[in-house]
């Protein structure tokens, strides 16, 4: 057991960690011990109760910020609506420790952002205010929230028992993390914080980054999950080529679990990914059992009764490296995914550096790129596009846009101190933008409404 000597009367203790008569926490052993985040501080406090068909819990949001009560308040009801609407997804709330789960929500300038989960409790933390951020830190809150299903409970068997002397390889971060990034995003369209272009927003710059990266031809998003020792706070000393051999299994995940969600719904009637979800929860998460990779495809089977099917799903896209049709899919739903610029010329998406009026090459070049084609890499300075000289990034964009799509010009770049010319021909901008489809029909937009709007 411990207990805190608290420096001033008007600090108080937030933590998962069971209180004592006398005033002291209690862990049941280390391992919970060391879950247990504790924030010892005079934060704001708002407390709800929850309830489903077998038990109550009482929720706590403890917030330590330099806003008002107000601003605490319009979050804390953003908060509840997430709480609420996840709870439908899997048809009950977690069995939480003690009866009690707790945000512990720290917005102050002097803080890195992160958000943590753990068993019956979370770490949010954020440089803004809310209003600074217009309350985007629901957006953490939601994802966090997801995992007190999905991880803490709902639990790959390859994370288990979690070993603290040496790194965790699972194969199965891609819904672990991803599934729970999609529906962290998902639930705020449910809940109105997200109105429909905000959320198609959101779904789009995610399916970009997947689309557009080379990485899938490495890896499949099983593969992408092993990297986490890597990549997950793990720091480089060395440059990496990341860029191109490697994509989030957060946005991997989040993607493929946007992929099965809008098939489910497209090709069996009545189904979704809220449903597998619920039947995960149930056969596995409730019970304590972790899940293979086997069991997900199994699970998946059986929701669908059409084991074909799930092997399908599993071998081309989660083994796999293929993405399913989007454009056949959103359009089911009365959504438009096309490209975003068709005719704007484009030689790449690196990062251009103005540094002492010449412009520097600050990322990886991506593989396919016409950049990348003509020998371009992070570090090189590009001086000369046709007969345009280039010293800024104003001037680049100005040359850019003196070309079509199809067309070629002469580049001129300096690599490692070597001045090198070399033909480039520009392709279109390969970026999507997803929008509605106005001439939607009544199916459509109903089936659109199921998937976004709250549950019942
Ligand atoms: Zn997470």
């Amino acid at each position: 057991s411990v207990r805190f000597d608290l420096p001033d009367a008007r600090w108080k203790v937030a933590t998962q960690l069971q209180l004592q008569a006398d005033g002291s926490y209690v862990a049941p052993d280390l391992q919970y011990l060391m879950d247990s985040p504790v924030e010892l501080s005079a934060f704001s406090l708002r407390s709800w109760k929850v309830a489903d068909q077998q038990s109550e819990a009482t929720i706590h949001l403890t917030l330590h910020h330099q806003g008002t009560e107000q601003q605490f308040d319009t979050f804390t009801e953003k908060a509840k609506a997430v709480v609420a609407e996840q709870q439908k997804i899997f048809g009950e709330y977690p069995k939480f420790d003690y009866g009690q789960y707790v945000f512990i929500a720290d917005y102050l300038p002097y803080v890195d952002g992160d958000g943590m989960e753990h068993r019956n409790s979370t770490i949010l933390t954020d440089e803004r205010s809310l209003k600074a951020a217009n309350y985007a830190q629901i957006e953490t809150l939601s994802h966090e929230f997801f995992h007190a299903w999905n991880v803490e409970r709902l639990r790959p068997a390859d994370l288990e028992p979690f070993d603290f002397q040496r790194a965790n390889m699972s194969r199965n971060l891609w819904f672990a993390e991803g599934v729970t990034n999609y529906y962290g995003k998902l639930t705020l369209s449910r809940t109105g914080h997200f109105d429909l272009p905000a959320y198609l927003d959101k779904a789009v710059t995610a399916l970009n980054k997947v689309m557009q990266s080379p990485g899938r031809q490495f890896f499949p998003a099983t593969g992408m999950s092993e990297m986490a020792p890597f990549v997950d706070a793990a720091v480089s000393v060395d440059p990496t080529n990341y860029a191109n051999s490697y994509i989030s299994y957060y946005t991997y995940g989040e993607v493929l679990g946007l992929a099965l969600d809008l098939t489910l719904r497209t090709e069996f009637e009545g189904l979704s990914l809220d449903l597998l979800m619920r039947k995960l929860w149930l056969e596995y998460g409730k019970t304590g059992r972790f899940y293979t990779e086997q069991d997900l495809e199994q699970a998946l089977a059986a929701l669908t009764a059409d084991p074909d099917f799930a092997k399908n799903f599993f071998s081309r896209y989660i083994n796999g490296q293929q993405l399913p049709d989007f454009k056949a899919l959103f359009a089911a739903m009365g959504l438009t995914l096309a490209p975003a610029k068709p005719t704007q010329a484009f030689l790449t998406s690196a990062t251009l550096l103005e540094q002492n009026k010449q412009l520097k090459v600050d990322s990886n070049t991506l593989i396919g790129t016409p950049l990348y084609q003509a020998g371009v890499d992070q570090g090189d300075l590009l001086l000369k596009l046709g007969s345009y000289k280039i010293s800024s990034k104003a001037q680049w964009d100005k040359a850019l846009a003196r070309y079509k799509v199809g067309d070629s010009a002469e580049l001129s770049f300096s690599s490692r101190g070597k001045t090198y010319t070399t033909a480039v021909t520009f392709t279109a901008d390969p970026a999507l933008a997803l929008t509605e489809n106005k001439e939607a029909g009544a199916a459509q937009l109903a089936k659109r409404a199921l998937w976004l709007k709250a549950q019942p």
